[in-house]
């Protein structure tokens, strides 16, 4: 049902990615008449949330994500029989990393705590699960049976038309241009003007440009991420495309993440946990010499791992990472203005917990308590946030 534009919206969000779309929709779930506003025509892949695939998983460093991973997999698990699709398929995720690394004892400490299912596997039960994988000496790996594999855009459509289900409004294709704070905030676009009583801005690469003409300054790096797909030399050879779990790899470089062959028939994706830096508007142009040579330590590391495919990458496409300094989220009110809140920094590991970001967004947007502890996720623990 559409709403006339001309009323005072409860709630107002700015960002029609993952994170605003889920927030839009616990809103209206609790009777909110909220509008959804996007710079973009929709579907669009100017952002962070686009593509068929993003990797789920319960093994994490920190506890308080880990937590949170519960609530999440069973609002993921809602919105599946709302819509009346599968979005989640299990597939099992392998964590491999140096034995005496710090996250990986975290990671297997927090899975036991929560008596997750999961386990240590040995170089033989690795082979005999996942015949295309291996682990080096002095490197550990461990399975957590519930990592899998979540189809991105169906979520976002479907989280997008079980709001407008529930009688919310999404404009597309308009920029918000001005903000103005008041006790009723008047949001201007590149088409209209809009009065709300509250507004949440989920504005991902761009939440920056959104925050600056409010006079707040973030840490917040936005990096280019290129999104890797590999291809068998022999097709059907490498018998990696019948059995590939979803994988995170600790390596001297960084992070590289693989998920099974799902956007183009016979590739598989194996990605670099990082990128260069870049504007969202301007990515294509690369600006500054890159720091981190990602896809070069991505070929050297198919050719070492996978020696079943080819080592370069078949298909690149790009994607957008808005990172923090301790690449934790930001969920918390504007300094100045109760009334706006802030869903930003997702660091590159926010789709999964997509559902629940957009719950605690939507409680603090309602003034509610928020169900969990926001403290790693406040502005005030950055010294650099500046008003
Ligand atoms: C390559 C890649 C792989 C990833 N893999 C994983 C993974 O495996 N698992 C996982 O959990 N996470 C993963 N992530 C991270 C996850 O996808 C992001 O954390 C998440 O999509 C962020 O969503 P968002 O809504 O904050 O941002 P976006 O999706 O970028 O949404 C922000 C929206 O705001 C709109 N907007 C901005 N400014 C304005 C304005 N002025 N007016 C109107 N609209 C505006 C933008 O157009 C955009 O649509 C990955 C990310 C990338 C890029």
């Amino acid at each position: 049902m559409a709403l006339p534009s001309r009323l005072v919206y409860d709630c107002l969000v700015i960002g029609a990615g993952i994170q605003g779309s889920f927030t839009a929709y616990h809103l209206a779930k609790n009777g909110k008449r909220t509008l959804l506003l996007e710079q973009f025509p929709l579907p669009h892949s100017r952002g962070s949330s686009h593509g068929q695939t993003r990797i789920i998983r319960r093994a994490y460093e920190e506890e308080f994500y880990t937590n949170m991973m519960v609530e999440s997999y069973q609002l993921w698990a809602e919105l599946e029989k709302e819509a009346g699709i599968t979005l989640y398929r299990k597939t099992g995720l392998l964590f491999f990393a140096p034995s005496d690394n710090e996250e990986y004892e975290s990671v297997c400490k927090n899975m036991e705590h929560h008596k997750f299912p999961w386990e240590n596997l040995t170089q033989e039960q690795l082979k005999a699960k996942y015949p295309g994988f291996v682990l080096n000496p002095g490197e550990a790996v461990c399975l957590d049976y519930d990592g899998g594999v979540l189809s991105a855009d169906k979520a976002l459509r479907a989280v997008q038309e079980q709001f407008q289900r529930m009688g919310g409004l999404i404009q597309d294709g308009e920029r918000v241009k001005h903000i103005q704070p008041g006790q009723v905030v008047t949001v201007t676009t590149t088409a209209d003007s809009y009065q709300a009583e509250n507004i949440v801005i989920t504005a991902g690469p761009w939440a920056q440009k959104v925050l600056s003409p409010l006079s707040l300054e973030l840490p917040l790096r936005t990096l280019r991420i290129n999104v890797c797909y590999w291809k068998e030399k022999i097709p059907g050879r490498s018998g990696l495309l019948q059995n590939f779990p979803t994988f995170l790899r600790v390596v001297p470089d960084g992070e590289i993440y693989g998920l099974p062959c799902r956007e183009y028939p016979g590739l598989i994706k194996i990605c670099y946990h990082g990128g260069n830096e870049a504007d969202p508007d301007e990515r294509e142009l690369q600006t500054k010499p890159p720091q981190i040579p990602d896809v070069q330590i991505l070929c050297d590391f198919v050719s070492k791992y996978f020696p079943g495919l080819h080592p370069k990458p078949a298909v690149m496409e790009q994607c957008m990472y808005t990172s923090t300094p301790d690449h934790n989220f930001i969920l918390d009110y504007h300094p100045l203005h109760k009334n706006i809140v802030i869903g930003s920094g997702f660091s590159g590991h926010g789709f999964k917990l997509s559902p629940l970001v957009g719950k605690i967004l939507s409680e603090l947007s309602m003034g509610k308590k928020p169900s969990y502890d926001l403290t790693p996720f406040s502005i005030a623990r950055f010294k650099k946030a500046s008003l």
